[in-house]
Parts: C-alpha cells; sequence; structure tokens
C-alpha cells in the first residue's frame, strides 16, 4: 500500500510526500520523528509533521546558517548551536579552521542518534571532532545559565511548535544577548516569510529591542516548501552586516578556500538585499 506523508505546517497549504521506504516512525521524548526514502528529496526526516532536512538539498540551508555569520564575524572562536541535531549546520561550522570550540545543545538525544546513524553524510563526522561539545538540554535553560561566552550563535530550531515554540521568545533572544560576546553575532531560523510573516516581524522587533542591528538574509531550500527561508539577524556590531564581496572572498580564502555548494561570497552580499515585502517585516 502506497505511503503518502503530509507536512502538516501550515494552516491552509499543506503538501504531501512519498514514502517509498519508511525507516523509523515513532514518537521521541519530545516529538513525533520519521525519516523515510523519497524520490524526489531523498532520504527525509519530519518532526512533529514538518520537513526538516532532506538529503537532496540540506546543504543550502546547513552552509547559509554557518558561513553566513562565521564570514561576517571573521574572528570567531567560540560557536553556539542551538538545535541542530542532525549536525549539518556543526559539520560546516567545522570546516572553519580558526574557530576552536563549537557547543551543540540539542533536547532531544534521538534526533541526533537516529540522524547518526541515518543520516551519517550529514553530520559527516563532525560529532567525532574534537572541537565539538555536545550539551542535551532546552536551548532556554543552556542560554540562560551557561558560563561561557560565544563569538557566534546560530539556531538551528524546529518551527514555533512543541519544543520550539520557547525558542521564539523575547526570555530566549535576551538569553541568547547575555552569552555572546560583545560585537557577537546571532542568527535564527526564522521561517518562510511568505507564510509566516507574523514570526519574522515578531523576531526581528525583539532583536531590535536587545540589539544595535536586527535584520534577516534569504535562502531558498525546495523542501521547505512555501518559498524563501528567512534568517534572523542580530548584533551590536553593525559592520557585520556591510562587508563587500571583496572582504568575504579574502576571508573564504583564509578559511583555505574549502568548496561549498550553495554560499559564496556573491551569494554572501546578495542574500541580505530583501525585496521590499520582506523588508517591510523586519523595518520598524
Ligand atoms: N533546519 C531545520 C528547520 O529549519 O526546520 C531544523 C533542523 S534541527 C533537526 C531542529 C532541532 O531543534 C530538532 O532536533 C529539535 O529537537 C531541536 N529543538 C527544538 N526545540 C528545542 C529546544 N527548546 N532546545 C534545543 N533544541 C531544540
Amino acid at each position: 500500500m502506497e505511503r503518502w506523508v503530509e507536512e502538516t505546517l501550515h494552516h491552509g497549504f499543506r503538501v504531501k510526500l512519498k514514502a517509498d521506504r519508511v525507516l523509523f516512525d515513532s514518537e521521541t521524548e519530545h516529538q513525533r520523528l520519521i525519516i523515510f526514502e523519497n524520490a524526489d528529496f531523498g532520504r527525509v526526516m519530519m518532526l512533529d509533521g514538518v520537513v526538516q532536512v532532506a538529503t537532496r538539498d540540506e546543504f543550502i540551508y546547513h552552509e547559509m546558517m554557518a558561513h553566513m555569520p562565521l564570514f561576517a564575524h571573521g574572528r570567531a572562536k567560540k560557536a553556539l548551536i542551538i538545535g541542530g541535531g542532525d549536525g549539518g549546520v556543526l559539520r560546516e561550522a567545522l570546516r572553519h579552521p580558526k574557530l576552536e570550540q563549537v557547543t551543540l545543545c540539542e533536547i532531544d538525544r534521538a534526533v541526533i542518534d537516529l540522524c547518526r546513524n541515518h543520516f551519517p553524510e550529514i553530520s559527516a563526522g563532525a560529532y567525532d571532532d574534537p572541537r565539538a561539545r555536545i550539551v542535551i538540554a532546552d536551548g532556554t535553560k543552556f542560554v540562560a545559565e551557561t558560563k561561557d561566552r560565544f563569538d557566534v550563535i546560530m539556531v538551528d530550531s524546529t518551527d514555533p511548535i512543541g519544543p520550539g515554540a520557547v525558542l521564539f521568545t523575547r526570555a530566549f533572544y535576551a538569553g541568547c544577548k547575555r552569552c555572546l560576546k560583545p560585537g557577537g553575532l546571532l542568527v535564527t531560523q526564522n521561517g518562510l516569510p511568505s507564510l509566516q510573516a507574523d514570526e519574522l516581524k515578531q523576531s526581528v522587533g525583539y532583536f531590535r529591542e536587545l540589539f544595535a542591528d536586527a535584520s534577516a538574509f534569504l535562502a531558498t531550500t525546495p523542501s521547505y516548501f512555501g518559498g524563501p527561508m528567512s534568517y534572523g539577524w542580530a548584533t551590536d556590531n553593525m559592520k557585520l552586516r556591510e562587508h563587500g564581496r571583496r572582504k568575504i572572498e579574502r576571508r573564504h580564502r583564509k578559511a583555505g578556500s574549502f568548496p561549498t555548494r550553495y554560499w559564496s561570497p556573491e551569494v554572501h552580499v546578495a542574500a541580505f538585499a530583501l525585496p521590499p515585502y520582506v523588508q517591510d517585516l523586519v523595518e520598524a
């Protein structure tokens, strides 16, 4: 019997993916997790009815979530990933040779274990890198209590449903500000402006109360159905968003010019060019 798995994130818009082979389908301590094979998107993981990662296009989101903040910052030594249990952002972040430590704070151990098993090419050994530190905890609690301070924080979270809802609150962003070093940078998964406009508007509104510079950049991942995804941007260093192509090229060369499939110095600069309907959401 053919099985079609439905994405249930949006109110009036649903997508079905054919599950040619189901590899895992059960509740974890925190959420419903399913992993299956699909002819068009490759191996796919969904949490609570929402696509989290697909092997065919995961490089787009993971490269942008890691390289945009790390090349913009340019001197990051310590980074924090909130969520990110599939290991894709960790993989890309650890390609920056000057990074001394990357902490990944994930609430659901089962996501890490199942992704290491069913998506080994996504973490690609990153979990075994001596610079990687894994913490199983709620991200809001971690940023409120940690004694560590970070140059860059990347919030690779689920959507504002279930355990991820708290990661879109002012209290969480204030916690992130608390554990950022002066001039540090926060980047967040912030949904699809075309279908989740209020989410981006609210988050950037909170950023504006807490940071000198609050904005966003865009990139489209086909398996995040519904148009370009927004990445929230918050820092007290106004210059970080202003870097030109040449400066980003120099930094990429200094990092060994590692090959990428989506991020590039040109894409980096262009990602901040927001169309008016998104600009309206991030402006005061
Ligand atoms: N790239 C995906 C997206 O844009 O939808 C996100 C992928 S990643 C797998 C999301 C992770 O956030 C999940 O593993 C989930 O367990 C984790 N997560 C959700 N709420 C969390 C919380 N409060 N603290 C830490 N991790 C959390």
